[in-house]
């Protein structure tokens, strides 16, 4: 999950990067208790300039979108993943625009204003990104990390095999554990 060079604009603006965004935040806000400072890290990380000022009633609504969209990266599968879009698409989004907000190249927007709040901004900006990575893969968007303890959501597009953990650390991490099973069990 390298973030895009903070630079490329277009990049930065990419339906992945908004993929990537919005499952990294997912996975800080669905913690137990989410620490404020890692949400605006994420939201620098993935290119954020303006002020970031975060109310408790910010972080509230961020986390309430981030607990149905966990249930989009969690999805068993394709038509799972769609129908749960769908149902947020219809209840949560506005109708789709497009927006060049401080000098961005235009891109579509599924929130009402470009100065709407942050739990709107990210439902409605995962979703379009999400939305979009099911049409072009026609597979689940994200899923969650098969490592044991691990709660981090991930999108799963990508070249090559289909990938089963969050961060090299997780599989890497697994590779040990099983290794030390089977010697385990071997003697
Ligand atoms: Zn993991």
């Amino acid at each position: 999950m390298t973030p895009l060079p903070s630079d490329d604009l277009s990049a930065r603006h990419s339906v992945l990067a908004a993929a990537r965004r919005a499952a990294a935040l997912v996975s800080v806000l669905t913690r137990e208790r989410p620490d404020p400072e890692e949400v605006v890290a994420v939201l620098r990380e993935y290119g954020e300039q303006g002020p970031l000022d975060l109310t408790p009633d910010d972080l509230d609504e961020m986390c309430a979108a981030a607990v149905l969209l966990r249930e989009v990266f969690t999805a068993d599968d394709l038509d799972t993943a769609a129908v749960l879009l769908n149902r947020l698409l219809r209840e949560h989004t506005g109708p789709l625009r497009l927006t060049s907000h401080g000098g961005s190249p235009w891109h579509p927007h599924l929130d009402r204003d470009d100065d709407g709040p942050w739990g709107e901004w990210l439902l409605a900006s995962s979703c379009l990104a999400l939305t979009v990575l099911v049409w072009d893969t026609q597979r689940p968007p994200g899923r969650l990390c098969a490592a044991h303890n691990c709660r981090q959501v991930f999108v799963t597009q990508g070249a090559g095999p289909e990938r089963r953990y969050c961060s090299r650390r997780c599989a890497t991490r697994e590779r040990v554990a099983a290794h030390r099973r089977r010697t385990a069990g071997s003697q």
